[in-house]
């Protein structure tokens, strides 16, 4: 709780963020699959599927770890990460703050 700010502004603008980088991860995810069969229908070459998965995989990195270094607003620690353990929920898994929520007591 030390580190939380008061300023609704401040902690607005944080969860703004936490919901931005949550999205870019799961359309990170969904759009392998349909990156997969356009570059199939454009050119069904091995090395094309090879570089669009290296291509896919870097997002996926840099998604992922924007994602886990999100902050909690009202508590200040990891919003998704609890010890090494990654789980993008809705609640902060500390103090169950929600993503939504608008009041931060
Ligand atoms: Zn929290």
């Amino acid at each position: 709780m030390e580190n939380s700010p008061t300023d609704p502004v401040v902690y607005a603008g944080i969860l703004k963020t936490t919901r931005r980088r949550r999205k870019f991860l799961f359309i990170t995810v969904l759009i392998y699959i349909p990156a997969l069969l356009v570059i199939h229908k454009i050119s069904p070459t091995d090395r094309a599927m090879g570089t669009l998965f290296a291509v896919w995989v870097v997002f996926l990195i840099i998604s992922t770890v924007l994602v886990a270094l999100c902050r909690c607003p009202r508590c200040g620690n990891y919003f998704h990460m609890h010890g090494i353990t990654l789980l993008v929920l809705r609640k902060c898994l500390h103090c169950q703050f929600h993503i939504a929520s608008n009041n931060i007591s």
